[in-house]
């Protein structure tokens, strides 16, 4: 999927919510991930948020998320794969069962299927 066509869809869509804020680099390498899976993306700055720094939104369709949210559980398998355990392991996420949220990181256990940390949908 092109850039473009994701644009369209991301306009047409009756609901879009930005799934994931990350420093622009890494929002561009999921936003490939994303066009490459042919989930509709985009990027989005967030003007409403002045303390994030050189922050942006990754925006996704609603009925997106799923998806989004098992690329990034994928794609954070690969990471572990290419770089090798310790340079994750080291992190609190091994501690834990629970996959890391893709939008804040986060590893708590889920409250009624959300992010307790930011609120993000995952079930
Ligand atoms: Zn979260």
């Amino acid at each position: 999927m092109k850039a473009r066509e994701a644009d369209q869809l991301l306009d047409a869509a009756e609901a879009t919510v930005p799934a994931f804020k990350a420093s622009l680099v890494d929002s561009k390498r999921l936003l490939e991930s994303c066009l490459a899976a042919d989930i509709p993306a985009r990027i989005s700055s967030d003007p409403s948020c002045s303390s994030c720094g050189p922050q942006v939104t990754l925006e996704v369709r609603a009925e997106d998320v799923p998806r989004l949210a098992a690329l990034l559980q994928e794609s954070w398998h690969d990471s572990i794969a290419r770089e090798g355990v310790a340079a994750v392991a080291s992190g609190a996420a091994a501690e834990h069962d629970e996959p890391p949220c893709p939008a804040c990181g986060a590893t708590a256990a889920l409250v009624d299927g959300a992010c307790p940390d930011c609120g993000l949908a995952l079930s």
